[in-house]
């Protein structure tokens, strides 16, 4: 597979669905809440710690601002 071939297959099939983040790191803040730190396999951004209420939230990852904002464009 040439590189020009696998970058329109990552372009069509990043446009299926939205880029989402996944779980990097979990924690709890001063009310004693369950926090999760999520970062984008794409783009490598991370996300600031987010309030998860269950281990399934964070399995199931969140989307990233910066490709979904990239992707609108
Ligand atoms: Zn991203």
């Amino acid at each position: 597979m040439t590189d020009a071939l696998q970058l329109d297959f990552f372009k069509r099939a990043a446009a299926k669905r939205p880029a989402m983040m996944t779980f990097a790191d979990r924690g709890w803040n001063g009310r004693g809440e369950q926090i999760a730190l999520f970062k984008c396999p794409r783009c490598g951004s991370r996300s600031s710690w987010i309030t998860v209420a269950s281990h399934e939230e964070e399995l199931r990852g969140v989307p990233c601002p910066k490709c979904n904002k990239e992707r609108a464009r």
